[in-house]
C-alpha cells in the first residue's frame, strides 16, 4: 500500500459534510489540499484545505474532475503552499463503497502520484434501527482493481473554523451551487429560438417560462437551505463571542 494513513483537518471534514448535506440526490465533488509527508519509511498524507469543484454531470456515479478543476485546484494550492493531494465525493442514500467507477477514476488519479487517495462521504443513510447515519471512508486501488481500505483520522483545530473554511463555507459554496444552476438554465434556454433572435413559438415561451422558475425555485432552495441557516448560525456565534469577550472583561477587572 502507497499510504499508511489520512489526517483529514476538523476543518476539511467540516466543510465536506456540509456540501455532502447540501444535496440529497446529487454527489458532490472536492480536491483535496494539503502534504504528503515520510515517517520511519512510510507514506502519510495531511489535508488542511478543501477545494470546491463545479459539476458538470450530477447523475450518480457520474462526478468526474475535469482538468480545468484539476488546473483550477493546482494553482490554488500553489498559492498557499500546498499541493492537490486526494478527491472526495458523496454518496447520498447508498452505501459507503467505492464503485466500479470510482475505483476506476482513483486508479487514473493514481498514476499521477501513487500516494493520491479518495474519500466518501455516504450521507443520508441509515442503519439497522432506522437512524440517519454519516460514514467516512478513504480508499486506493490495488494493481488488481480492488479497494484498499486507508485509515483516516480526522485531527482537531485550535480554531472553531479559520477565515479560510468560513469563506468557502458562506462563499464559495454558495457561489458555486448558484452558478451550476445558472449554467443549466443557461443552457437549456440556448437552445430555444427564442434565445436565438428568432419567433418564438408559444411552445418555446411556455418552455422558457418553465426553466426561469425552475431556476428561481433551485435559487430559493440554496437560500433557504444553506445561506439562511449559516447566517443564523454565524450570527449566533457572533452573539456568543460578544458574550464571552464581555465575560473574559469581567474577569480580568475582578482580579
Ligand atoms: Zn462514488
Amino acid at each position: 500500500m502507497a499510504l499508511t494513513a489520512v489526517y483529514l483537518s476538523a476543518e476539511v471534514n467540516c466543510v465536506c459534510q456540509a456540501y455532502s448535506l447540501c444535496t440529497e440526490k446529487e454527489e458532490t465533488l472536492l480536491l483535496l489540499l494539503g502534504h504528503y509527508y515520510e515517517e520511519n519509511g512510510k507514506s502519510f498524507a495531511r489535508v488542511v484545505r478543501p477545494f470546491i469543484c463545479t459539476r458538470k454531470d450530477k447523475r450518480k456515479d457520474r462526478v468526474e474532475i475535469s482538468e480545468e478543476q484539476l488546473s483550477a485546484a493546482i494553482t490554488e494550492a500553489e498559492r498557499s503552499g500546498t499541493s492537490v493531494v486526494g478527491w472526495s465525493h458523496s454518496h447520498p442514500h447508498i452505501t459507503i463503497f467505492p464503485s466500479h467507477v470510482d475505483l476506476r477514476t482513483q486508479k487514473s488519479l493514481q498514476m499521477f502520484d501513487k500516494r493520491w487517495f479518495g474519500l466518501i462521504f455516504s450521507v443520508f443513510d441509515t442503519d439497522a434501527t432506522g437512524s440517519e447515519r454519516m460514514q467516512l471512508t478513504c480508499f486506493q486501488t490495488l494493481s488488481d482493481g480492488t479497494r484498499a481500505d486507508i485509515p483516516v483520522h480526522v485531527t482537531p483545530s485550535s480554531t472553531f473554523l479559520t477565515p479560510h473554511a468560513l469563506h468557502v463555507l458562506s462563499n464559495t459554496l454558495p457561489q458555486t451551487l448558484l452558478g451550476e444552476e445558472r449554467q443549466v438554465h443557461d443552457e437549456c434556454v440556448g437552445t430555444l429560438d427564442v434565445s436565438k433572435g428568432g419567433l418564438p413559438s408559444p411552445q418555446d415561451i411556455l418552455k422558457q417560462s418553465y426553466h426561469g422558475a425552475t431556476y428561481v425555485r433551485s435559487m430559493v432552495m440554496i437560500q433557504d437551505r444553506l445561506i439562511t441557516p449559516l447566517v443564523r448560525f454565524c450570527e449566533d456565534r457572533h452573539a456568543n463571542n460578544l458574550k464571552e469577550i464581555e465575560r473574559l472583561k469581567k474577569e480580568v477587572g475582578e482580579s
